[in-house]
């Protein structure tokens, strides 16, 4: 399932959009056409209050690129790579791989984003004032958005940008990134729920939009517990890598094979749920599951190829064979396994419930404290 619409790459950076943005697009194109655009500039047709609305929606989106754009040009300096940028209902979220060296580095990764957002805020504030009717409502919105974007970003809980900047100060205080992690994601689930709480109290006295609130809250508080997981396992995994905890992948069969000759020649040889199909020996083509070769009528497999009931193997989350384990919490959460890689050949596979078990063990040795006894 794709949920996301690559919209090209920008200074390197590939730029995704989730269809919630879409909708949230929608929204603020109905609310800025019907309600406070013609309230500020009366008299219009519905045509120039709709034009107007887009105008809006637009100028928010690319605000919100903008500040991600930031993040992944400074993160990119301090030799963090930057995968994507996802534009999504709450905002947008570099995708980072890897994390910064130092406090510093992350200090001015996060910091750039709201910095942006405010000076942009500023700026077409000004721009607004020398503005009259329509533009000037519209300009005028647009940096109090920036504005908001700014100060809700700067909420100090992980992961929002005034959490990560939290969690640089803590780090460069006591030296220690995993107590930091923990106080950053506390602070940022307290902020969660304490919005979740706040929105249900407008949402008792002032309507839906308390909904809305409660939904950022939710948002927050979730995102901040994963911070907080990822930051533990990564204690307990310790120096285990993706290829400590993978199936090794067995060679590759042929994706022109019927899927009769494939289940008894290969499948029912190596039992596993997933296998890579491509060119024997050559580039791995497609993912077939187990569950794609049973969906297949008996009389069908003589004649169907494996290589249309594959998968294509981009579909699934990529890990480098010497990325720390812990790593995979976050990109085989949505995606049944991921596929392991050694420079562009794929070496492995790990299924989430591997991936689970896994971490359920490192878990369990991590709690068992060894002490050695005292020497009678
Ligand atoms: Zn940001």
């Amino acid at each position: 399932m794709r949920n996301n619409l690559s919209l090209g790459t920008l200074a390197g950076v590939r730029i995704e959009i989730n269809w919630s943005v879409l909708v949230i697009a929608f929204l603020i194109t109905l609310s800025a056409s019907g309600g406070f655009l013609p309230a500020a500039v009366p008299g219009r047709s519905d045509a120039v209050y709709l034009v107007g609305g887009l105008i809006a929606a637009a100028a928010l989106l690319g605000s919100v690129l903008l500040h991600e754009l930031g993040h992944a040009v400074v993160a990119r300096r301090h030799g963090v790579e930057v995968e994507s940028i996802r534009l999504w209902a709450f905002g947008g979220v570099a995708q980072f791989e890897g994390e910064a060296e130092a406090p510093r580095a992350e200090a001015e990764i996060a910091g750039v984003g709201p910095g942006i957002s405010l000076l942009l805020g500023a700026g077409l504030y000004g721009i607004a004032t020398v503005l009259t009717g329509l533009p000037a409502a519209i300009v005028g919105w647009a940096g109090l958005i920036n504005i908001v974007l700014a100060v809700f970003n700067l909420i100090p809980g992980a992961p929002l940008d005034g959490g990560r900047l939290l969690h640089a100060g803590l780090w460069k205080r006591h030296g220690d990134r995993e107590r930091a992690t923990q106080t950053a994601g506390k602070v940022g689930r307290t902020f969660g729920s304490a919005l979740m709480a706040l929105g249900l109290v407008q949402l008792v006295f002032g309507g839906f939009g308390g909904l809305w609130t409660v939904f950022i809250g939710w948002f927050l508080r979730n995102a901040a517990t994963a911070e907080i997981q990822f930051a533990s396992l990564n204690k307990d995994l310790g120096a285990v890598t993706a290829r400590d905890i993978m199936t090794a992948v067995e060679p590759v069969a042929g994706d022109w094979l019927s899927v009769a000759a494939f289940i008894d020649g290969h499948a029912t040889r190596q039992i596993r749920p997933f296998y890579l199909v491509g060119e024997p020996g050559g580039s791995v083509g497609g993912v077939v599951t187990v569950e794609a070769l049973a969906a297949v009528e008996a009389g069908d497999r003589w004649t169907t190829s494996v290589r249309t009931v594959a998968r294509p193997v981009d579909e699934y989350p990529a890990v480098r064979a010497d990325e720390p384990a812990a790593g995979l919490l976050r990109k085989i959460s949505t995606a049944p396994l991921a596929v392991v890689w050694e420079g562009s050949t794929p070496v492995g596979t790990i299924t989430q419930a591997q991936f689970a078990t896994v971490a359920e063990t490192a878990r369990t040795l991590a709690s068992l404290h060894n002490v050695r006894p005292e020497a009678a």
